[in-house]
C-alpha cells in the first residue's frame, strides 16, 4: 500500500496536514482525523483483538495521531498526553523516591513550584534549587549527592529567564541525571530540547501547542525509551489520568496551525518588546530577544525562528501604576493563562501571592495574533494614560 505521508516534508508542513502517522483513514480517506469516542474493542470469532486494542483508557486511538505528531515536532521517540500540564509534569516527578534529590528552578510556574515544594517534604525527597540562567548556581545544585532529576524550565514564566539546555544536560548527566524541560512557551518552533540532550519534554498543551484557549491538556515526548518513561506509561495506563478524545481531537487542530500561530505571535512580541523598552512609562522589560536582555546570547544560541510571545514589562510608579494600565488595556484582556490567538495581560504579583519573586509592577503579556498595530496602538493608550 502506498503510504500518504512523505518522510522528506519540512515540520512546518508536515504539522499542517497532521498527517503523522501517514494514513488518511479508510473507507472515506478523509482529509481530517475522525473522533474516536469508543472505549471498548470487539473480539473476533477467535476471541482476538484485530485492532490490537483492549480498552481505552491505555490505549485509545484517538492519541494516535497527536502523540505522532508531538513525537515528531520534539524529535523524541515516544509521546504520552495527559488532561492538563500539570499532570504531565507530575507525572515525572511523581516517579521519584523517598531519598532522591530534585533540581528545580528558583523561577518556575507558579503551581507546580507550590506542588512540588509539599511533595519532596512529604515525600523526603531532598529539594534543591538553583538560580534561573546561572550554570554556576546550577553546579552548586548539582554537587553532592548525585540528583536524579533536574527540572529547567526556559524561557521561565513570568520572567522569561533562559537556561542554557546543552550546559545544563552536560553537567546532569556527569552524574547520571536526568533532565526534563518545561518547554511550554519556546515550543518546538522555536527550541528542541531533545536535540540539546534532555531526556524529557513537557508542554502545558493548552497553550500554544492547542492555542485557541479551548482545551486543558498536557504533554510528555522522550529521547529513549527509558526505565523511567515505562514507569510514566504504566501510571498514566492504570493511574488513569487520560484526557478525553474530543480535547485530543481539538489538540490535533489546534496543533496544524502552530507554526503560523508562534511565528506571529513571536515576531509581534519582538516588536512590542522594542516598543515598550524606549517607552517613557516603562521601568524595564523583560524579553529574551532583547540584545539588551541579560540572557539573549544563551537565548540567540538555543532559540531558532524568534524568541517567543511572552514577554513582561515593569510600570514605573509600582503595584498601583501597573494595575492601572491592566486595567486601561482593551485589546488585551485581562486573564490567566498564555499562548493562545488572543492577546492577554495579567498583574502577576498579586495571582502568584505573598511568596512570589515577582516584582509587584510587573504585567505579563502573552502577545497573540492580532495586527501588532493594533496591539501597539492599545498599549500607547494604557500607558499614555498612566503618565497623565
Ligand atoms: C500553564 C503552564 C503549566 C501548567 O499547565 P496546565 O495545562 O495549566 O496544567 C506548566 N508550565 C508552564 C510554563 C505553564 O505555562
Amino acid at each position: 500500500m502506498s503510504s500518504d505521508h512523505q518522510d522528506d516534508l519540512p515540520l512546518s508542513t508536515e504539522t499542517i496536514t497532521a498527517q503523522a502517522l501517514g494514513h488518511i483513514a479508510p473507507p472515506f480517506r478523509e482529509i481530517v482525523p475522525p473522533i474516536h469516542v469508543a472505549t471498548t474493542y470487539v473480539r473476533n470469532e477467535d476471541g482476538v483483538l484485530t485492532g490490537g486494542r483492549l480498552y481505552a483508557r491505555d490505549a485509545s486511538p484517538a492519541y494516535d495521531q497527536p502523540e505522532a505528531l508531538l513525537r515528531e515536532l520534539e524529535g523524541g521517540v515516544d509521546a504520552l498526553l495527559f488532561p492538563s500540564g500539570m499532570a504531565a509534569a507530575t507525572a515525572v516527578i511523581q516517579c521519584l523516591r523517598a531519598g532522591d534529590k530534585l533540581v528545580v528552578p528558583q523561577v518556575m510556574y507558579w503551581a507546580l513550584r507550590g506542588w512540588v515544594r509539599r511533595f519532596a517534604e512529604e515525600r523526603q525527597v531532598e529539594l534543591v534549587e538553583y538560580e534561573n540562567g546561572s550554570l554556576d548556581s546550577l553546579r552548586a545544585a548539582l554537587t553532592g549527592t548525585p540528583a536524579r532529576l533536574l527540572w529547567i524550565e526556559t524561557p521561565a514564566n513570568p520572567t522569561w529567564e533562559v537556561t542554557d539546555i546543552i550546559a545544563a544536560t552536560c553537567l546532569a548527566h556527569e552524574t547520571g541525571t536526568l533532565v526534563a524541560v518545561d518547554s511550554t512557551v519556546a515550543t518546538p518552533v522555536h527550541t528542541r530540547p531533545l536535540e540539546l540532550g534532555a531526556d524529557i519534554v513537557m508542554h502545558s498543551a493548552t497553550k500554544y501547542l492547542n492555542g485557541h484557549s479551548d482545551v486543558v491538556a498536557g504533554a510528555l515526548i522522550t529521547r529513549e525509551q527509558s526505565s523511567l518513561w515505562q514507569q510514566i506509561r504504566l501510571n498514566r495506563g492504570t493511574g488513569g489520568a487520560i484526557l478525553g478524545a474530543f480535547e485530543a481531537w481539538l489538540l490535533l487542530r489546534g496543533l496544524r496551525t502552530l507554526f503560523l500561530r508562534v511565528r506571529a505571535s513571536s515576531a509581534s512580541a519582538a516588536q512590542i518588546a522594542h516598543f515598550l523598552a524606549a517607552h517613557p512609562a516603562v521601568e524595564a522589560v523583560h524579553y529574551p530577544g532583547l540584545a539588551t536582555d541579560p540572557h539573549h546570547a544563551v537565548a540567540a544560541r538555543q532559540m531558532h525562528d524568534g524568541f517567543g510571545g511572552m514577554l513582561s514589562v515593569r510600570i514605573k510608579g509600582g503595584a498601583a501604576a501597573a494595575r492601572r494600565v491592566a486595567g486601561r488595556l482593551k485589546l488585551f484582556k485581562e486573564a490567566t493563562s498564555l499562548g493562545s490567538v488572543e492577546s492577554l495581560v495579567e498583574h502577576r504579583a498579586p495571582v502568584e501571592g505573598p511568596e512570589t519573586r515577582c516584582p509587584p509592577d510587573l504585567l505579563r503579556l502573552s502577545v497573540g495574533i492580532e495586527q501588532p498595530r493594533d496591539l501597539i496602538d492599545d498599549l500607547t493608550r494604557a500607558l499614555d494614560d498612566s503618565c497623565a
